[in-house]
Parts: C-alpha cells; structure tokens; sequence
C-alpha cells in the first residue's frame, strides 16, 4: 500500500464533474476543471484514402477526439464484415 501525498494537497470540487482534484492545479496552472474535465480531447491522426481509382492517396486527418468517435462508429457501421460477434 502506498500512502499518496494527497493529504497536503487541498481538494476543490470540479465545477463540471464535481470531481475532487487539487486547488494546487488550478492555481498554479491554470485549470478550472478536474484533469478529466480540462484537458483538451487529445488529438488524433487518422489515415484517410482520399482519390479515385489508380490515383488515390492517404492523407492524415487530425480530428479530436469526438470526431475520432463519431468516425469510429461511422466505420463500423460500413464494415461489419470482421464483427459477426457483438
Ligand atoms: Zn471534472
């Protein structure tokens, strides 16, 4: 068992969540909200096949992490090929 210096730090209460986080990370960086709530949606590059026929190429989409999950979802709807378990 390890004992978290959390003890020292003061909480307050997420204004989003109401999660607890420390007073430390809103004073000293900034962050209104719990590291759940504060962070940005990370980033993320998709590969995309852009083209037509014998000219196609792949360019990097960066879309957040929303997009990344509606994106998701829209491909698995249009290949259900691999997925007869679900
Ligand atoms: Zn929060």
């Amino acid at each position: 068992m390890y004992q978290t210096k959390n003890m020292e730090l003061e909480m307050i209460e997420c204004p989003k969540c109401g999660s607890d986080f420390p007073k430390l990370r809103r004073d000293k960086y900034g962050y209104n909200f719990c590291i759940n709530c504060s962070t940005e949606s990370p980033k993320r590059g998709v590969p995309v096949m852009k083209g037509k026929g014998d000219h196609t190429w792949v360019e990097l989409d960066i879309m957040t992490q929303e997009q990344y999950e509606n994106y998701e979802k829209l491909n698995k709807k249009s290949s259900k090929l691999d997925k007869t378990k679900e």
